[in-house]
């Protein structure tokens, strides 16, 4: 079954439900394809402190809810689905999906990244017993709980002081004896009493019974392996692109974000793109938002162009 809209958006992120209110309140018929509950990496976020207007600090969920109902009250459809495919024509693009085949003249990339994984032994095993990849979504499963983070990023420091509302004890393990975090979280973390820091560390293997326990770790300083103890592993290192369905469809770099020009759209006419999967810089909420907006004008100029 193969169903024909205006203007097609995988992906209902910060950029994609952006899109959909600059595309639908355009009248077109606008339809967004989301693989799971719309909101994005922006709904597992404790608090956006960021986003200008909103002072008072909402919790992800609060402000991607919003996001929501905003590209809704306009008319964009929101249907359930994971993006597999997308063949290009002219003037016409298909999307191959969970749930069919949808034809677009234009079609708006908005598909995001994911979780960055460590690739150590035992990483698979104990996902999801023990091991987690979103502090928000689990911090509170680890009350009175010893917690080590992975990573030196906003998202492993932002985690770190979250985590900390709960557990005992949170334990830093970063590779390098600086973090990349910006200073206000660093000096948030410092202050923390239940958060310290192991330097020049890497994980190389998690461990478990039925449940995770402890990780070995290196140090890459001295080479030395230690074992430590813990009850869950927060993997906070960052974000791959969710570009792998569009191998060989629209030009990536050498990582697999889509490159896009300054509207927004790829090497193929008519597909843009917009927020995490085009973006290896500055991966905020408001500058996927942006890009969203930018994306649907574009597109819009396009449907406008082709129908005279
Ligand atoms: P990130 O800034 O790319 O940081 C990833 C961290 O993980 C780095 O410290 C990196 O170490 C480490 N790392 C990467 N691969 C690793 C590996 N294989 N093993 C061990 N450590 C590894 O990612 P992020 O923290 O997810 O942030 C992504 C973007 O979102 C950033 O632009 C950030 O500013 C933004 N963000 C903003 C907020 C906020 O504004 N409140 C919150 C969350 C995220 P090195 O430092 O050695 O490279």
């Amino acid at each position: 079954m193969s169903q024909t809209c205006d203007i097609l958006i995988v992906g209902g992120g910060a950029a994609g439900l952006t899109a959909g209110l600059y595309a639908s309140r355009g009248n077109r018929n606008v339809v967004l394809l989301e693989r799971a509950a719309p909101g994005g990496v922006a709904a597992t976020t404790d608090s956006v402190e960021n986003y200008p207007g909103f002072l008072g600090a909402p919790t992800g969920p609060e402000l991607m809810e919003k996001f929501l109902k905003h590209a809704k009250q306009y008319g964009t459809r929101i249907d359930t689905g994971e993006a597999t495919g997308l063949t290009p024509g002219e003037p016409m693009h298909t999307v191959h999906t969970s749930a069919g085949d949808y034809t677009a003249a234009a079609i708006i990339l908005a598909c995001g990244a994911n979780h960055r994984k460590l690739k150590v032994p035992g990483e698979k095993e104990f996902s999801n017993r023990g091991v987690s990849y979103c502090a928000t979504c689990d911090g509170p499963l680890f009350r009175d709980k010893e917690v080590l983070v992975v990573g030196g990023g906003d998202a492993a420091i932002e985690g770190a002081l979250f985590v900390a509302n709960f557990a005992s004890s949170v334990k830093v393990i970063h590779r390098r004896d600086e973090l990349r975090a910006t200073k206000i979280l660093q000096e948030r973390a410092f202050r923390e009493p239940k958060i310290s820091f192991l330097w020049d560390s890497v994980v190389t293997q998690i461990s478990g019974d039925k449940l995770f326990n402890g990780v070995t770790m290196r140090n890459v300083k001295t080479d030395e392996e230690t074992s430590l103890a813990a009850q869950g592993l927060f993997v906070l290192i960052g974000s791959v692109p969710n570009s792998a369905w569009l191998k060989g469809v629209v030009e990536m770099d050498e990582r697999g974000y889509v490159r896009i020009d300054t509207f927004c759209e790829t090497n193929v006419k008519g597909i843009y793109a917009a927020g995490e999967v085009a973006d290896a810089v500055f991966r905020q909420i408001v500058v996927a938002a942006g890009q969203g907006c930018m994306a649907a004008i574009s597109a819009e100029r396009r449907l406008q162009q082709l129908t005279g």
